[in-house]
């Protein structure tokens, strides 16, 4: 296992968070390839990308001036599957911030119990201050290439940080006009070309799912709960709204400009008002602390300080943000603030080091290629009901998603227990998603 590591790393030295993502699963896999050594050649292959792309986006903004931006799509394994998984728009996209994400994401899909590969994909644009008009240019440009490397059966990607349902659109336009063809290419589409319902929910409910599960599973629950949430985009938002449901109190949210505490807890007029706040006029979270009384606005420090975010004292927190946003200290601050549940609804969120102290102290710690895996699921229920020519209600759409979930949390809880490791949801997590992968790729031969 440490020889597939040293390879990695000194194949892709500059790597840093795909070498973090594959660090974290072989950690997990050793008893499984003690139980099973055929399966060395099957992890030996898993991590290295099936193919890469990278290609150029050049694009005009309003004033006429030409930008060249860096487009990418990463299929990593389409052992059980079509290559699946979300497309970032950020100036931070990467080949390693992408290659990580691709690899997680052959694991998270292989646990929805669905039939999809891994994939990944953005460009280090960043929508942020754009108007319409120049996202919708950038957005054809990135969809000029992409387009040919694409398709229903063979890769589909979805939204991620920086693309939400405009971009989703845009994209979706212009592949139909290139390709000639109306088919489910892309998930997360509106409802009127072929969207799901629960689309946009299904990340953040889903998380909220999998966390209650893992509370119940303690005799545990949202009922009367104070929860921190962190980020204020689509996971975060829906997230923030199904806590209501179960009877929590959400007190923060943030965004890379600082967060927001609001003791008296976020509620669902004040969580209306952020989504018209983040996905209408594009503002930013500071304004919540203009607007109601009694918040704190804490304005985001540059590294090395901590958010003190996570100094906040709250019984579960949920990081719906970005990768590696808590780290060991800030991990701590959440032990000592009383916190009895984390789970992460953006990928990667915790260092290793940070989850390192929460199994240390008994935290219950929900791994994000579990606990966020609903966004992807219902991508999944939004392609079949694509191939089918049909809708599905909005019931039957979140009931389906909250059937995974439970699943979900079932096969890592028990895959852990198994493996000697009760509570351990990130090794569950870990081991169940690469056991479905590792027999499709030893049936099919390795190739
Ligand atoms: P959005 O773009 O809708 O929201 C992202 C939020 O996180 C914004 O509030 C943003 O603030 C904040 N944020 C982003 N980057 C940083 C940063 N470097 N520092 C501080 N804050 C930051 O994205 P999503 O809600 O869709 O995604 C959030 C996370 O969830 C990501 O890790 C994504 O990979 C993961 N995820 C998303 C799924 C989905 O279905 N959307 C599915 C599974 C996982 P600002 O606006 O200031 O940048």
């Amino acid at each position: 296992m440490k020889s597939v590591y040293e390879r990695v790393i000194a194949r892709d030295p500059d790597q840093p968070e795909f070498h973090q993502a594959v660090e974290e699963v072989l950690d997990s896999l050793a008893p499984v390839i003690e139980d099973n050594p055929d399966y060395m050649d099957v992890v030996m292959g898993m991590v290295e990308p099936e193919r890469v792309m990278q290609f150029r986006v050049p694009w005009y903004d309003d004033d006429g001036k030409l930008h060249v931006n860096r487009g990418f799509r990463v299929q990593f394994n389409s052992a059980i599957g079509p290559y699946k998984g979300g497309l970032r728009f950020h100036p931070s996209v990467n080949l390693s911030i992408l290659k990580f994400l691709a690899f997680e994401q052959v694991f998270k899909n292989s646990l929805t119990g669905l039939p999809m590969g891994g994939g990944k994909g953005g460009s280090d644009f960043d929508p942020k201050g754009k108007s319409d008009s120049e996202v919708r240019r950038f957005c054809q440009s990135f969809m000029s290439e992409l387009w040919r490397h694409i398709g229903a059966d063979l890769d589909v990607p979805a939204g991620d940080i920086g693309v939400g349902g405009r971009e989703i659109g845009y994209l979706f336009g212009m592949y139909r006009k290139l390709a000639n063809e109306f088919t489910g290419v892309l998930t997360g589409k509106g409802i009127s070309y072929g969207g799901s319902l629960i689309r946009p929910e299904a990340t953040g409910y889903g998380l909220v799912y999998f966390a209650r599960e893992m509370l119940s599973a303690k005799g545990k629950s949202f009922d009367g709960a104070t929860v921190a949430i962190s980020g204020s985009g689509n996971v975060a938002q829906f997230a923030c709204e199904k806590v209501l449901d179960l009877g929590g109190k959400p007190v923060t949210m943030s965004d890379s400009g600082g967060y927001i505490h609001d003791p008296t807890g976020i509620d669902r007029d004040k969580l209306s008002w952020i989504m018209d706040l983040k996905n209408k006029s594009r503002g930013r979270i500071k304004e919540y602390a203009e607007r109601f009384d009694g918040v704190e606005y804490t304005e985001s420090e540059p590294e090395p300080n901590l958010n003190k975010l996570w100094g906040t004292k709250v019984d579960v927190a949920l990081p719906c943000a970005t990768q590696n946003e808590i780290n060991g200290d800030e991990a701590k601050m959440l032990v000592d603030g009383g916190a009895i549940a984390v789970a992460e609804g953006a990928n990667m969120p915790c260092t290793p080091e940070a989850v390192e102290v929460f199994l240390k102290n008994g935290i219950l710690f929900a791994p994000g290629k579990a606990s966020n895996a609903g966004g992807v699921a219902t991508s999944g229920l939004e392609m079949s009901q694509n191939s089918l020519r049909m809708s599905w209600s909005r019931e039957e759409v979140d009931q389906k998603l909250e059937g995974i979930m439970v699943n979900i949390h079932k096969n890592a809880f028990d895959t852990a227990e198994r493996y000697g490791m009760p509570g351990n949801y990130v090794a569950g997590a870990n081991i169940a998603g690469f056991l479905k992968v590792a027999e499709a790729t030893t049936a099919q031969g390795i190739l």
